[in-house]
C-alpha cells in the first residue's frame, strides 16, 4: 500500500517524479492540487525527506490551508512543518527574519489598499495640485510602476503617464518615504523586497539550502517578481514542480504572466512534463460545455479531459425578462431544488463583477433564504474593524504613523484636523514618528489645554501598552484597548458591537490555535486573509461569489448569471482581442467549477451604468456552447413553489451566539477538526473548556468551542 494509490496513473507519474524540473500542465478539474498534495506526502512518507525542506507555494490562504491540513492527515504531525503558504505570506515570514538587510524593522506593519487610498488622499491634499485621477487610480498606477520596477524618479523621467507625470511621479515619491517612514508596507512591497532579499548572497545561499523542493500550483497565474523569487530559490537544487492550467489564466490585469507557465520547458531545458486527461470532477455535458467555449481562444492548446460522470443532466439556460426576474428565477429555483431534497451549501452563484451581488441579495432576504457573500465589502475592512485594529497596529508599531492617524481623534477626543496639523509640524521639524510627538504636545502654541491633556492621555495610554505587549496575550491587549478608549460606548449601531466582539472572538480562536501567538504574528495572519478565507463547508448556505474568488474551488451546482455582451465578457473586449480571451477563459473557469448542474441566466433588460437598458444581448460566450448541450426553460416552471420557510441571513461572520450556553458539560465526548477526538475534563468560570486530545491538552474558550468542536 501506498500513499499514491490514491492517484490515477499519470498523476502518480508525476508525484514520483522528485528530482529535477516538473511541469504538470492539464485542464480544471484533473486533480493537479490533488497530485501536488499526495507528492508531498509521498515524499514525507516513502522518500524519508525532512519536511522542513519542502515549499509549496499557493494561490490563496484557503487553498494553503487546506493543503496543509490534507498533507497533515496523509503524514501526521510531521506535516506542520511543511511550508504551504501564498506568496504573500511566505514573503512576510522571510521579511520578518532578515527585515534589517533592506532597512526594516522586523515588526514593520502591512498596509491594505484601504491604507494605500488614504495615504495617496493626505498627500494629494498636502501637494495641493489639481490632478485629473481618482485617488484609487493613482494607487493603482504607483501599484504598477512598483511591480514594473519603475521608480519614482525614473517614472518622471519617462513621463510613463504624460499629462499629470510630474504629479504622479511626486506623490509616488513621498508615497514611499511615508511608507518607510512608518516601517510599513504594501502588498506589492511584500513581493518586492522578498525578490530584492534574494539578492543578497547570503540570504539566498540559506534559502536555496532550506528549500530544496519547491512546489507552485496555479502557475499560470504567477507575475513576473513571483516568477523571479522561485527561480531564484530553485536556482541550486533545481527540484522546482511547477502546476498549471494556461487556459485557467485570469490575472492577467493584475500582471499575471502566462508566459511563464508557456516558458517552462525553454527555462528548463531538462524539464519533465507530464499532462493529465481525466477530469474528476464535473459531467460530461458540462465538461463538452467548457471545451467547446476554450477552444475558441487562440492561445489555447485544446487539450482534451474526459470523464466518466455520465449525467443526462443538460445545462438549463434561462432567458429573464430583467434582472430582478432573473434573481427570483434563481431564489425558487434553489427553493424547488431543496425540496427535493438538496441543501442550501451546494448552491453556489458565480458572477463577474460583486455589483452583481446586490440584486441576489436583495431577493434571498425577501425568499428567507440563508446565504453569504464572499469578497464585497469584507470583514476585515469594515470602519470598526480597522479602528481596532489600527489601536492594535500603533502598539505593535509605533511608527505606524498612518494607524494612529487612522485614530488619534477616534472616539472622539477633541482633536480636531488642526490641532492634528500643529503636531505634525512639531513632527517634520523633530524628524520623529507621530507616536513619539504626542509627548511633545506642550510645544504646540494655541492648542487648548483640554485637548492637550487629552493627547497626553492617549501617549500614555500606548506607551503602557508598548511597554507591556510582551507579557500580555492578544486578547489582553484588545481588552485594554476596549476599556481604556471606551470605543463601544461610540458606536451607535448594535451590528458594529457585535462585530467588534466578533473581532474578539477571532483573537480567541487564533490564540487557542496557535497556543500564545504574538501581537505582531496576530496583525500579520489577519492582514493576510483574502476573500474566501472564511468559507465553511459544513455550515448551510448559498455561496455567491466573483469567479475571480471560485479560482481551485468546486460546487455541485453552479448558476452563472448576467451572461450577457457588456457584462460578460465586459466592456473593454471590444477593441481587445487579448482582453476577450482572458474574459473567456474566466468563463471556462466558472464553467468548471461545477460537478453535477450548471445553469446559466441572462436578462434582456437590466440597470446598468446608471440607466435602464432594454436591449440587452446574450453573452457570445453562451453562444459558443452547442445546442444540444443546453436545455432552455421556462419561468412558468418554476413559478408554483415559493414556499415560506422560517431561515436566516447568515452574516459573514456571527456574534457570540450565547443559545447554546450549557451545550457543554464536563465528560463530554467531542470533536476537533485538527487535534481529533477528546473529552471534556473541566470547565473554567463558566468561559473555558480544558479538553483532553490525544496529544495535548487544550483551553479552548466557549464561545469559540461552540464553533470548532462537534459532540459526538
Ligand atoms: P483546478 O484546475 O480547478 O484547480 P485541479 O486540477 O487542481 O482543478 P483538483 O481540485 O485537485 O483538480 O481535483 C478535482 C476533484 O477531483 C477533487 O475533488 C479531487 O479530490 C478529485 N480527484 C482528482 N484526482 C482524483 C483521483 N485520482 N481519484 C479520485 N478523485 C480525484
Ligand atoms: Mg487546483
Amino acid at each position: 500500500m501506498s500513499i499514491l494509490d490514491n492517484l490515477n496513473e499519470n498523476q502518480r507519474k508525476a508525484a514520483e517524479i522528485i528530482e529535477g524540473p516538473l511541469l504538470i500542465l492539464a485542464g480544471a478539474g484533473s486533480g493537479k492540487t490533488r497530485t501536488l498534495t499526495y507528492r508531498i506526502a509521498h515524499m514525507i512518507k516513502e522518500k524519508n525527506i525532512e519536511p522542513y525542506f519542502i515549499l509549496a507555494v499557493t494561490f490563496t490562504n484557503k487553498a494553503a490551508k487546506e493543503m496543509k491540513e490534507r498533507v497533515e492527515s496523509l503524514v501526521g504531525i510531521e506535516g506542520e512543518k511543511v511550508m504551504i503558504s501564498t506568496f504573500h505570506s511566505f514573503g512576510v515570514r522571510l521579511l520578518r527574519m532578515y527585515a534589517k538587510y533592506i532597512g526594516y524593522d522586523s515588526n514593520f506593519g502591512i498596509y491594505d489598499s484601504d491604507d494605500q487610498l488614504s495615504i495617496v488622499k493626505r498627500i494629494l491634499k498636502e501637494i495641493g495640485r489639481e490632478i485629473n485621477l481618482t485617488p484609487n487610480k493613482i494607487v493603482s498606477i504607483i501599484s504598477k510602476a512598483k511591480e514594473d520596477g519603475i521608480t519614482p524618479e525614473e517614472f518622471e523621467e519617462k513621463r510613463v503617464f504624460f499629462h499629470d507625470y510630474k504629479t504622479i511621479a511626486e506623490v509616488y515619491k513621498r508615497y514611499q518615504k511615508e511608507l518607510l517612514k512608518n516601517n510599513s508596507m504594501d502588498f506589492s512591497d511584500l513581493l518586492i523586497y522578498t525578490n530584492k532579499l534574494l539578492d543578497i548572497e547570503e540570504v539566498k545561499e540559506k534559502l536555496q539550502n532550506r528549500y530544496k523542493y519547491i512546489m507552485v500550483d496555479e502557475y499560470q497565474d504567477t507575475n513576473d517578481i513571483q516568477y523571479q523569487i522561485v527561480t531564484k530559490i530553485a536556482l541550486k537544487y533545481r527540484n522546482l514542480c511547477v502546476v498549471g492550467d494556461e487556459d485557467q489564466s485570469i490575472y492577467g490585469f493584475r500582471g499575471a504572466n502566462i508566459d511563464n507557465i508557456l516558458n517552462f520547458e525553454k527555462d528548463y531545458k531538462d524539464a519533465k512534463v507530464i499532462k493529465l486527461e481525466r477530469n474528476y470532477r464535473s459531467t460530461e455535458i458540462i465538461l463538452e460545455a467548457a471545451n467547446s467555449v476554450i477552444k475558441n481562444n487562440t492561445t489555447s492548446k485544446g487539450k482534451k479531459l474526459w470523464t466518466d460522470k455520465k449525467s443526462k443532466d443538460l445545462i438549463t439556460v434561462y432567458e429573464a425578462k430583467n434582472g430582478i426576474d432573473e434573481a427570483y428565477f434563481v431564489a425558487h429555483n434553489i427553493i424547488k431544488n431543496v425540496d427535493n431534497g438538496r441543501n442550501y451549501r451546494e448552491f453556489t452563484i458565480l458572477y463577474r463583477t460583486n455589483a452583481q451581488s446586490r440584486i441576489f441579495e436583495e431577493v434571498f432576504l425577501k425568499h428567507n433564504l440563508p446565504y453569504k457573500i464572499f469578497g464585497g465589502m469584507q470583514f476585515y475592512q469594515r470602519k470598526e474593524i480597522k479602528d481596532i485594529l489600527a489601536y492594535l497596529n500603533v502598539i505593535n508599531n509605533p511608527n505606524d504613523d498612518v494607524s494612529l492617524l487612522r485614530i488619534i481623534n477616534v472616539p472622539n477626543r477633541k482633536i480636531g484636523a488642526r490641532t492634528i496639523e500643529k503636531i505634525r509640524d512639531i513632527q517634520y521639524k523633530k524628524g520623529i514618528s507621530l507616536f513619539e510627538t504626542l509627548k511633545y504636545i506642550e510645544e504646540a502654541t494655541s492648542v487648548r489645554s483640554n485637548t492637550k491633556n487629552s493627547i497626553i492621555e492617549l501617549y500614555n495610554f500606548f506607551k503602557t501598552l508598548i511597554e507591556e505587549k510582551e507579557f500580555l496575550s492578544v486578547t489582553e491587549i484588545f481588552d485594554e484597548v476596549i476599556e481604556k478608549t471606551r470605543y463601544l460606548d461610540s458606536l451607535e449601531e448594535e451590528v458594529r458591537v457585535e462585530n467588534v466582539l466578533e473581532l474578539k472572538n477571532s483573537i480567541i480562536e487564533q490564540e487557542t490555535r496557535e497556543n500564545n501567538i504574538q501581537l505582531s504574528e496576530y496583525l500579520e495572519n489577519i492582514s493576510l486573509v483574502s476573500t474566501t478565507d472564511n468559507l465553511e463547508e459544513n455550515q448551510d448556505y448559498i455561496k455567491l461569489m466573483t469567479i475571480h474568488n471560485s479560482k481551485g474551488l468546486e460546487f455541485p451546482v453552479v448558476y452563472l448569471v448576467g451572461m450577457e455582451e457588456d457584462i460578460f465578457p465586459g466592456k473593454k473586449v471590444e477593441f481587445d482581442d487579448k482582453e476577450l480571451e482572458e474574459e473567456r477563459r474566466l468563463c471556462y473557469v466558472a464553467i468548471t467549477r461545477a460537478e453535477e448542474k450548471l445553469v446559466i441566466t441572462y436578462a434582456n433588460e437590466r440597470n446598468i451604468y446608471g440607466r435602464i437598458d432594454s436591449f440587452r444581448d446574450k453573452s457570445r460566450f453562451l453562444d459558443e456552447i452547442p445546442m444540444n448541450l443546453l436545455k432552455y426553460i421556462n419561468r412558468k416552471e418554476e413559478k408554483t413553489i415559493i414556499k415560506k420557510e422560517k431561515s436566516k441571513k447568515i452574516e459573514n461572520f456571527n456574534p457570540f451566539s450565547l443559545k447554546n450556553k450549557g451545550l457543554f458539560n464536563v465528560g463530554d465526548k467531542i470533536y476537533h477538526n485538527k487535534f481529533g477526538n477528546g473529552i471534556i475534563k473541566n470547565i473554567e468560570e463558566n468561559k473555558r473548556l480544558i479538553i483532553k486530545f490525544k496529544y495535548e491538552e487544550k483551553k479552548i474558550a466557549i464561545a469559540v468551542a461552540e464553533k470548532v468542536l462537534k459532540k459526538i
